[in-house]
């Protein structure tokens, strides 16, 4: 893959390093969306544990089938009044989604934090802006474009855990039903799953760890699983890891395009 030399001013502001020959890279070339994966340190399929355990759920089909027929308005009120878990209580107020609704790239996180609960937007701050660099460099933004450009955001649970804990299985199976209607809604062509959840959501007894670098499935939509960036900030070793996930993702989403 070439790569013009913004995107390497921006990969190297986030603190990923290519090695590239001089033919990989483009001078004066506008951002465009990646296409398929760079070079980048070695990595290997596994790493950290990125999840705990999964335990097992607690399943609400009669909530699920209602919610399965929302429209966005439905849905977002739905989520704005949910009481169907503890989680309600401590929160300021959930934290819904944001981006193009017809997205084609949506990225899932796992739950908001304090300052999400606080501003009602997922990963905000400085996890926040270290995602939109990594999006950024690949031709993607949470702003306003088109849906092959704007993503998607949502967490798995839309309210704050306590303490930021990583929220129980039993909380993700009582969230699902808004994430599965959200997925069902936007119908995006990849998913980025970023964080400890991914092996409960994707109903996988694997360490998230090991979960990366291949194509899951859910939902009919092709999964790729990632760190998330508050991880990132706090073990930046793993940023190229992470970047190679990016640029998985890019790849199988080219993959799936019509030739
Ligand atoms: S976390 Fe999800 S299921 Fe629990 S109260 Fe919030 S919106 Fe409802």
């Amino acid at each position: 893959m070439r790569w013009d030399e913004r995107q390497l001013a921006l990969l190297r502001e986030i603190g990923v390093r290519l090695w590239l020959t001089p033919d990989a890279v483009v001078t004066g070339a506008p951002v465009a969306q990646a296409t398929a994966p760079a070079h980048v340190t070695p990595t290997a399929p596994t790493g950290p544990t990125l999840a705990a355990p999964p335990e097992a759920p607690t399943a609400q089909p009669e909530r699920a089938d209602s919610v399965a027929s929302m429209d966005w308005p439905a849905l977002r009120e739905a989520a704005a009044g949910c009481t169907a878990c503890a989680l309600c209580e401590g929160r300021h107020e959930p934290v819904f989604g944001v981006g193009n609704p017809r997205a084609h790239w949506m990225i899932v996180g796992e739950a908001p934090g304090d300052a999400e609960d606080a501003q009602g937007e997922p990963f905000v701050g400085k996890a926040g802006q270290l995602l939109d660099n990594m999006l950024q460099a690949i031709g993607l933004t949470r702003g306003k474009a088109a849906p092959a450009q704007q993503v998607y955001i949502a967490h798995a649970v839309k309210c704050r855990p306590p303490g930021n804990r990583i929220p129980s299985a039993a909380e993700l199976a009582r969230c699902e039903a808004y994430l599965i209607r959200q997925v069902q809604l936007v119908q995006p062509r990849i998913i980025l799953a970023l964080g400890r959840f991914a092996p409960q959501l994707l109903g996988s007894t694997e360490p998230g760890g090991k979960l990366r670098g291949r194509v899951h499935d859910y939902h009919g939509v092709p999964v790729i699983v990632s760190y998330g960036p508050a991880h990132l900030l706090r073990n930046p070793e793993d940023k190229a890891r992470a970047w190679d996930d990016l640029c998985l993702a890019a790849q199988t989403l080219e993959s799936a395009l019509p030739q």
